[in-house]
């Protein structure tokens, strides 16, 4: 039995299996999660094609005022979740510059408002004396969602509430590791909603090809790494499903030696640590102009060495441990190889002895490409600060890797910042900052960061398919 259970056409289901999650803090059970099978599965996929037949016809009105009672119960229950997601997930409850697990509730809030608000309105293409020809936007039908586990309930949130926004029905399958304040997100929906418009279905990996191949589904919502991604597209083709892949990334930040070092540090510090690391979007490669180079290593040591990593229910706790252990082995690896390529420890690099997947906030100078550290996503609290001497040399350097998620430059020249921006390879460019995201603003990837973008009327229409009217005068 579990403590949880799945949400199948508005109601719980229970599974005769179950699994357990685990407090990566503690390595204790938080709780025993639902184990789904094949069959919940094909449950839950009739229950949202039956469920779209009435709320693809649902007003506009209707689905945009649902959307706004999610977000308030959401804040109503802000507490419960915001503790979930630490208990769960990792990250403090507060957490360094106010990034942790309230932050996340927040954001899921503010995302389900800003939503409901987005509009796709039909687009008038022709007008005069032989026709009027429309473009409308139509719902596409059953929409699947994988999430991974750093930021479960947003990233949940970033791929429902379009998707219902627009008329379409989901089952959702969150990661094995963080399942329960997504499952706990669908319950409080599903008092809103009408039964089957949004389902959940929790278990281990294998759950999720039973799910990208099912003939029922019509587009597939991933959030994960660039491997599970490549597999979901393999699997999606059997009815062409319509994709969105937001997958790995290794953001280059480039700093010139204009900037005013103590000034920049902190925000660096906050956008490449932000959840220990483990934000797709976090700044992963960071490259000093050599003039500075030492004072932005001085600076951004000072701040580490005064951050707190710990188990987010502690009050005061700046940053929580690594996830899980399999990526504590890649952080563990990455770190490794960085010693023995003569990468220098300003500050970490010793795991601590546990309980808990913990790993110190690790910075390491004097590394360069051809170091997994530099050429792979360490997604963990590691940062590799890599020296360089010329700009156009440095943004070849940074386009030089297969991932395209972000990348930022750091000048007091904002000019000309703006103009090195435009020539890196990446789906969204910062200036003097980095992985600030926001609903009014698509974001997406390239390169093998994915394809597709999220958020704004760009991100809701890929919910949908145009459909051209010819109407004759
Ligand atoms: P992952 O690819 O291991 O897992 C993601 C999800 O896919 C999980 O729910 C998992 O159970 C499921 N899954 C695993 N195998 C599957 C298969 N064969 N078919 C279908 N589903 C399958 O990723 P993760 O370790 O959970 O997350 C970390 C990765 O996610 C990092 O690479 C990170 O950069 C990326 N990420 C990207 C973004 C973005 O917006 N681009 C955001 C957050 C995380």
């Amino acid at each position: 039995m579990s403590d949880f259970g799945l949400i199948i056409n508005g109601e719980r289901v229970a599974t005769a299996e179950s699994f357990d999650v685990i407090n990566p803090a503690t390595e204790e059970l938080v709780a025993k999660c639902p184990k789904a099978n094949a069959a919940h599965v094909d449950l839950a996929v009739a229950a949202a094609r039956q469920a779209f037949t009435t709320w693809s016809q649902v007003s506009d009105e209707e689905r945009k005022a649902a959307i706004h009672r999610i977000g308030d119960i959401l804040e109503e229950h802000g507490a419960e979740l915001a503790g979930m997601v630490t208990e769960e997930q990792g990250k403090p409850l507060v957490g360094f510059a106010g990034l942790g697990a309230q932050f996340e509730v927040g954001g899921a809030v503010a995302w389900c408002r800003a939503t409901a608000e987005l509009e796709l309105p039909v687009k008038i293409v022709q007008d005069d004396e032989t026709h009027r020809i429309e473009l409308h936007r139509k719902p596409l039908g059953v929409v699947c969602s994988i999430t991974p586990w750093n930021w479960p309930l947003l990233i949940a949130i970033w791929h429902v509430i379009p998707a219902i926004r627009s008329g379409n029905t989901v089952v959702i399958k969150p990661s094995p590791y963080t399942p329960l304040s997504t499952l706990r997100f669908v319950e409080l929906a599903n008092q809103v909603l009408p039964a089957g418009v949004l389902n959940i279905v929790t278990g281990a990996d294998d759950l999720g090809p039973l799910l990208t191949a099912h003939k029922d589904i019509d587009k597939i919502v991933f959030t994960g790494s660039t491997a599970t991604g490549k597999k979901v597209m393999q699997s999606a083709s059997g009815n062409l499903k319509r994709l969105t892949l937001e997958l790995g990334g290794n953001d280059a930040g480039i700093v010139l030696p204009d900037v005013d070092v103590d000034a920049v540090a902190p925000v660096i510090f906050a956008t490449a640590f932000i959840n220990s690391g483990q934000t797709c979007a976090a700044l992963k490669r960071l490259y000093v102009h050599e003039d500075i180079y030492e004072a932005m290593c001085a600076a951004l040591k000072g701040i580490a060495d005064n951050a707190s990593v710990g188990n987010g229910m502690d009050e005061g706790i700046d940053f929580g441990p690594v996830q899980n252990r399999p990526q504590l082995n890649i952080v563990l690896a990455l770190a490794q190889d960085a010693e023995n390529k003569g990468g220098r420890f300003l500050t970490g690099g010793v795991a601590a002895k546990g309980p808990g997947y913990f790993y110190p906030l690790t910075l390491v100078a004097d590394v360069s490409e051809g170091c997994r550290l530099v050429d792979e996503e360490p997604f963990g609290p590691i940062l590799p600060i890599i020296k360089y001497s010329d700009v156009d040399e440095v943004i070849r350097r940074a386009n030089d890797n297969p991932s395209g998620l972000g990348g930022s430059i750091w000048s007091s020249d904002i000019a000309r910042a703006a103009q090195l921006a435009n020539r890196l390879e990446c789906g969204s460019v910062w200036i003097n900052n980095h992985a600030a995201v926001q609903p009014n603003v698509p974001f997406g990837g390239v390169k093998q960061s994915g394809f597709g973008v999220e958020f704004a009327a760009e991100g809701l229409a890929e919910y949908t398919s145009i459909q051209s009217v010819f109407i004759p005068k």
